[in-house]
């Protein structure tokens, strides 16, 4: 009889990276993928626990798959990701229809955990921190028809900013062995795979202790030489990581995309020391340079963090100062939340939500007018793409510079997976218009 499966996953490129692990497991035991959860053997949500609202988010669809449940009590439900590391047992016990709780750190173990749910004799809680790191698994056709590919090249993180559950919940940092990692590549290129994402909590503190010592940016370099890989792009770097040996690398590896996603949070010295990140205002300032000298068309994106406790109207003055000197391509901003269990949840001067909600709202508007000019002045240039697939826009393509900005176009489907150059034509705050260059 045939078995499917659904998951949901919410949250990080490295959720999206653990359910395709889980997936090819589960392709392994025979199990097929379905879109209706209501007509899956297995359920899995694999959740984020970095903000409240994400929280709130994976509660709420555990409730609808528990009503599910409900209906088809054979159902193997299960919940997997930060949240689960974060709640361990506890879900089981307020739970019942739950079967499985697993903690990123055990994602390896999910074939043996597989086999005791399906007896149906046990629940299983797995949510150790487990230090090894994962065995690739090699499922063929798993990823066919895709154009982009993610690895987990390390997992954890030793920072312990003030404001952050990470290093709680996903554990201290692992890096894998690079020969799985350039295994995984090949077998990602193997697969039709055009571009790779190296993904780490702190992907460039990277470094793999063996026989001699690997550094991220030694594994860039080998993995610029793997054969048939176009792209290679990593995600999320710590500036304090930011050495001067990988930004060299993108002056010596031409498959490594001209964008960088750079966290700064905050303008403010003092706010950046209470939320204990490493480097000062600064320092930061000090990396844009030496980016933009080995790529002058490097694209620069960043996250950052308005009403951290104690945060003056001062403050965010030097945070919407830092944006405006650095232009940065684009930002993900977020309100201050607190976390349970994270030393800034007891910080005194919490910041009333209006004026969160406020500062958040003039720091985007802001950005949203560097952006848009930014990516103004892009129309009437040429540039590469690689098209990536089908564009929300009904008849057209979508593709990806290698800056990172979406070019959509029109164009037909043998395109997929091509690197080809267009013209830009049209600019949004989002998006880019183009046209296949003659
Ligand atoms: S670097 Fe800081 S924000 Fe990023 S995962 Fe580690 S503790 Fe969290």
């Amino acid at each position: 009889m045939q078995r499917t499966y659904y998951i949901a996953t919410m949250g990080c490129q490295m959720n999206e990276y653990d359910s395709e692990y889980v997936g090819r497991c589960l392709r392994q035991a025979r199990y097929f993928p379905v879109e209706d959860p209501g007509k899956a053997d297995l359920i899995l949500i694999n959740t984020c626990a970095v903000r409240a609202k994400a929280e709130q988010k994976a509660f709420s669809l555990l409730g609808r798959m528990i009503s599910l449940k409900r209906r088809r009590p054979g159902v193997i439900l299960g919940i997997m990701g930060c949240l689960a590391q974060n709640r361990g047992g506890s879900l089981l016990e307020r739970y019942p229809e739950l079967d499985l709780v697993l903690g990123p750190r055990e994602i390896g173990r999910f074939g043996e955990v597989l086999g005791r749910l399906e007896t149906g004799k046990s629940r299983v809680e797995a949510t150790t921190m487990r230090k090894s790191t994962l065995i690739p698994v090699f499922y063929k056709d798993f990823f066919k028809g895709r154009v982009k590919g993610f690895i987990t090249v390390m997992e954890g993180c030793n920072n312990f900013c003030t404001y952050c559950i990470v290093p709680y919940v996903r554990g201290r940092e692992v890096s894998r062995p690079p020969e799985d990692i350039l295994k995984e590549a090949e077998y990602l290129v193997a697969e039709g795979i055009k571009e790779i994402t190296l993904l780490g909590q702190n992907v460039n503190s990277y470094m793999y202790k063996h026989d001699q010592s690997i550094r991220f940016s030694d594994l860039l370099r080998m993995l610029n030489e793997t054969e048939g890989l176009q792209r290679i792009r990593f995600t999320t770097s710590h500036p304090k990581d930011l050495s001067d040996d990988l930004v060299q690398c993108f002056a010596d590896c031409p498959k490594l995309c001209s964008h960088i996603h750079l966290p700064f949070q905050s303008g403010s010295n003092r706010v950046l020391k209470a939320m204990n990140r490493g480097y000062t205002r600064e320092t930061y300032m000090d990396l844009i340079p030496k980016l933009r000298r080995v790529r002058s068309e490097m694209a620069l994106t960043s996250d950052v963090m308005v009403g951290f406790p104690g945060e003056t109207r001062e403050d965010f003055e030097a945070t919407l100062d830092l944006i405006a000197k650095v232009e940065f391509d684009g930002l993900y901003s977020f309100n201050y939340s607190d976390r349970e269990g994270t030393r800034a949840d007891d910080f005194k001067d919490k910041i009333p939500e209006e004026e969160k909600l406020n500062r958040l709202s003039e720091l985007q508007q802001l950005q949203r007018s560097i952006t848009l000019s930014k990516n103004r002045a892009m129309i009437g240039k040429e540039t590469e793409i690689l098209v990536e697939g089908p564009s929300k826009k009904g008849g057209h393509l979508r593709g990806r510079t290698s800056t990172n900005k979406i070019v959509n176009f029109q164009g037909d489907s043998t395109k997929i997976g091509k690197l080809i150059k267009v013209v830009i034509k049209r600019a949004h705050a989002n998006s880019l218009g183009g046209e296949e260059a003659r």
